[in-house]
């Protein structure tokens, strides 16, 4: 194409430099009017208990129900968000709608599962994020116990004082704590002792070879073990086969989340998940 216009390799390059631009810029405009008219909408997606047979929590996963692109995964957008300093409006729009959901399930089912929300590090910094939660907690009337927030090791990395007093002031309302893609990060693992954890979860790319990868092996296993001594629930990410979900059982993980138990699913679809399997009254 450079060529047949006559253009050198530089220019075609700028051009395209100027294409990708224009696309961020649209996507940029696109993302601040779906904040306006409110175009997101929440997936839950089951973490199920392999030993006790129910679905001990769910995760919020956040969409983008675009008018013309349709449901956009958060792969799409997060990144901008934050980069805009869009990510709090999203994110407080996925903890009240998360909350305001597991607080009617609280109503129909003796066993409800706790809810799992992600929250970006940016997020966790911001002015405001500790009343954001008070408030979500208080609108929906949610046990503090039931909820979980998913954060990534990269919190530990910033802001070393006002990290602790957050955190200590969540665990102290009986909120509960997960490490998101635990084994990616690059920080040390001594903030496991520094700071009040609950959970740990192994990300999916240490699951999705597990049956022959004896590497991931021996590193899932040192993970469920270091759990084990630590006191933190450990749940594994992406599980999407029975032979994966029968070696983390056999290796004394019982917490699994993945397609092989149910992918992410709307509201309606999550319920009648739980009635299937969490009718108890
Ligand atoms: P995550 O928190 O690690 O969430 C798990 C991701 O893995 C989800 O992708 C889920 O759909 C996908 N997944 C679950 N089981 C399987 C499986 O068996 N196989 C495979 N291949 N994938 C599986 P999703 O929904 O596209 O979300 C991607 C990431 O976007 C999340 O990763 C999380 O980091 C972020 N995210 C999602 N919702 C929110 C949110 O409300 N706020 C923020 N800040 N981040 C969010
Ligand atoms: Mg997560
Ligand atoms: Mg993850
Ligand atoms: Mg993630």
């Amino acid at each position: 194409k450079a060529k047949a216009n006559g253009k050198n390799n530089f220019q075609f390059f700028t051009a395209e430099m100027d294409e990708k631009a224009l696309k961020r810029r649209a996507l940029e405009s696109e993302l601040r009017l779906a904040i306006e008219k409110q175009q997101f909408i929440v997936h839950y997606q089951a973490i199920f208990d392999t030993e006790k047979n129910h679905i001990y929590a769910s995760e919020a996963l956040v969409r983008w129900q675009h008018p013309e692109k349709g449901l956009l995964s958060p792969f799409h957008f997060i990144e901008l968000a934050e980069e805009l300093g869009l990510i709090a409006d999203i994110g407080e729009f996925v903890l009240n709608t998360a909350c305001d959901c597991a607080a009617s399930w609280h109503k129909s089912f003796d066993n409800a599962p706790s809810i799992s929300v992600n929250i970006s590090s940016m997020q966790f910094q911001r002015d405001g994020f500790l009343e954001s939660i008070e408030n979500a907690l208080n609108k929906s009337g949610l046990p503090a116990e039931k909820l979980i927030l998913e954060i990534t090791e990269s919190v530990f990395i910033e802001n070393d004082q006002k990290t602790i007093t957050q955190l200590t002031k969540l665990a102290d309302s009986g909120i509960k704590i997960a490490i998101d893609d635990f084994g990616t990060g690059y920080s040390s693992l001594s903030y496991l002792k520094k700071f009040p954890v609950n959970k740990l979860k192994i990300d999916r790319s240490f699951i999705s070879d597990i049956e022959h990868n004896h590497e991931n092996q021996a590193l899932t296993k040192a993970i469920i073990a270091m759990g084990q001594s630590l006191k933190l629930e450990v749940i594994a990410e992406g599980v999407e086969t029975r032979d994966q979900m029968q070696w983390l059982k056999d290796s004394e993980c019982a917490l699994i989340q993945g397609y092989w138990f149910a992918k992410p699913s709307d509201h309606e679809d999550f319920k009648t998940l739980l009635f299937k399997h969490n009718l108890r009254r």
